[in-house]
């Protein structure tokens, strides 16, 4: 089956069934509190650029049959998921702690991997929840380059959907406090400039959750009209 060159950037059952067909050798990523979960190998080479790199190439990493990953037990056991499914499982998160944690994580784990297809899926996610807290924010920002379409769509969520009263539940200052980056500042210096100048949203068509493509990292228009349809955004610009 030929497969146009940006398969691997959208997760797609056709590809993913054709390949676990094929190929039955795994290998273990281990977490850094210590779960060790099995990987089919071909699967996780066909989406990261990363580990096709260190597995397919003459490096001394390409007999090594564990991998250290930055990401928590229950964050491998959700990426192991993913890789297998396409669907990230609905995070369990603590009271008062933010779903959206979850998800960034995911996120910047995919971005270290070069993993395009899950920080896709993660911008899906995030474009149908609720926005994410400071804190989440703050992670984002101390660890997400300024070119970042997570950093884009995190900010333009907060110009289009942040009210006052959303802080009495999520108290500002007190992430303030904790954020020892010193990034919520800037964050939001420009939030408040974004929403003085903001017209009004229209819920059915803000972009931040309607026209997903801008955050897709497209590789070229022809991928953009393929992926339009899947992801149904409305695309005309604003
Ligand atoms: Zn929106
Ligand atoms: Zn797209």
């Amino acid at each position: 089956m030929d497969l146009p060159q940006w398969s691997s950037n959208t997760w797609d059952s056709g590809s993913v069934f054709d390949i676990l067909e094929k190929s039955f050798k795994t290998i273990q990523l281990k977490s850094y509190d210590g779960t060790t979960v099995h990987v089919n190998k071909a699967l996780l080479v066909f989406f990261s650029k990363y580990y096709r790199a260190a597995l397919t190439r003459n490096f001394s990493e390409a007999n090594k049959n564990i991998f250290d990953v930055e990401l928590s037990g229950e964050h491998l056991k959700l990426f192991t998921t993913w890789l297998h499914s396409g669907k990230i499982e609905e995070p369990v998160a603590p009271k008062g702690v933010c779903v959206c944690e979850t998800y960034v994580r995911l996120y910047i784990f995919a971005e270290q991997t070069e993993i395009l297809a899950l920080r896709r899926k993660v911008i899906g996610y995030l474009a149908s929840a609720p926005l994410p807290k400071y804190d989440t924010v703050a992670l984002i920002l101390a660890n997400q380059p300024e070119s970042s379409p997570l950093r884009k769509h995190v900010l333009r969520s907060y110009i289009n959907h942040w009210t006052p009263e959303g802080d009495t539940e999520d108290n500002y200052l007190e992430s303030v406090e904790r954020d020892t980056e010193g990034v919520l500042p800037g964050f939001m210096y420009k939030l408040l400039v974004g929403v003085a100048n903001r017209e009004e949203v229209d819920p059915k068509r803000c972009a931040c959750c309607h026209r997903q493509c801008r955050y897709h990292e497209h590789e070229s228009t022809e991928e953009v009209n393929e992926n339009s349809r899947l992801f149904k955004d409305t695309d005309e610009d604003e």
